[in-house]
């Protein structure tokens, strides 16, 4: 029974722990609550939270464990995460202050991580959580942890075939040089707060736009694969963690079965050939279940296949459940 259950136990108790260092913490300190339970409802409230949200861990980790539907329970529980946040967000900009952290307002734009820190020279919060993510689970941010990534994901949803992102490299490398340039540009002029608010702005309606008229007629993920920086630079420092994925060429039988699966355009016919996905995979786990012969796997310094997934799926459900706690930070 134990045994069964023991990544869930692992993965709830994990969020359970650090969630409720955190209210501690931040009760001893006499600042803002950090949960929103707690701020509703003092003292009791945050406890309730992270119960609930334990709870909520736990489940998802066995379910996506168990019923090999991992693109489905990525799907949704990414969805529900993008849906507190953005609902979070609307509430706050309509005046009920409860819902913001800091009492100001952040644009969430995930260029901003970028950009900001340029604009700024300072090595602030996002920056900070981002590149620990990195650091625990490699490249989850982008497959379960972004508010923006989940809209991208339903837009691409629905029938039809996925279709191979063209000049992928190019248009990846020039939304990365255009966010950089305005960046040192805004900075370097010295221009105001509105500036730097209508500018990025500016490239948060262009990523929307990206998502509803490419993403949604393309059936992949238009926005995450070209347009988003996180996601150019994600590509490349996910290698400091030491998840990777692979495909077992011995056993592939280079059906190309999976490649619909994958809406980060990572496995095309000369990433199969190569044995393991494109850099633009996310590690997300849609594929895996898709092929006949269990090819394509996780690794995990010498762990291999379900053992690694299995770490993989704790570890990232971990984060995206203190994330879908503390939301609107
Ligand atoms: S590529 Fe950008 S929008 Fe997409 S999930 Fe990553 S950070 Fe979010
Ligand atoms: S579905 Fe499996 S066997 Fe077929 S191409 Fe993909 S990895 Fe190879
Ligand atoms: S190759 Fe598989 S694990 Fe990687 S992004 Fe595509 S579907 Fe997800």
């Amino acid at each position: 029974m134990i045994k069964k259950y023991k990544n869930s136990i692992i993965g709830a108790s994990i969020v359970a722990f650090v969630l409720g260092m955190i209210n501690i913490k931040v009760r001893l300190d006499g600042v803002k609550p950090m949960l929103l339970g707690e701020r509703f409802l003092p003292n009791i409230g945050g406890w309730i939270e992270i119960a609930l949200i334990s709870v909520y861990a736990a489940y998802v980790i066995h379910k996506m464990i168990t019923t090999r539907n991992t693109a489905k329970w990525r799907k949704l529980t990414w969805t529900i995460f993008s849906v507190v946040f953005f609902s979070q967000l609307i509430l706050a900009l309509l005046g009920f202050d409860m819902f913001l952290m800091k009492h100001s307002f952040h644009l969430p734009i995930p260029a901003l991580i970028i950009g900001s820190s340029i604009y700024t020279l300072q090595f602030g919060f996002m920056p900070i959580l981002f590149l620990s993510t990195v650091i625990l689970s490699g490249p989850a941010w982008c497959s379960q942890l972004c508010y923006f990534g989940a809209l991208d994901l339903q837009a691409s949803s629905g029938l039809g075939k996925p279709q191979k992102v063209k000049n992928k490299a190019l248009l990846k490398s020039t939304f990365l040089i255009i966010v950089i340039s305005v960046a040192v540009l805004l900075r370097v002029l010295n221009l105001s707060y509105l500036w730097t608010s209508i500018s990025a702005a500016s490239f948060g309606v262009a990523g929307i736009f990206v998502i509803l008229f490419y993403s949604r007629k393309k059936k992949m993920m238009y926005h995450c694969t070209t347009f988003c920086p996180i996601g150019t630079v994600l590509q490349y420092v996910k290698y400091i963690n030491p998840f990777r994925m692979y495909i077992e060429q011995s056993a592939c039988t280079l059906c190309m079965q999976c490649t619909p699966t994958c809406k980060y355009d990572a496995l095309n016919p000369e990433d199969i050939k190569a044995g393991k996905p494109g850099l633009s995979c996310t590690y997300c786990g849609d594929c895996v279940s898709s092929c006949h012969s269990s090819s394509i796997k996780y690794k995990f310094f010498n762990v291999k296949g379900q053992k690694a997934q299995n770490i993989w799926i704790v570890l990232t459900i971990v984060l995206h459940a203190i994330f879908l706690a503390l939301a609107r930070i």
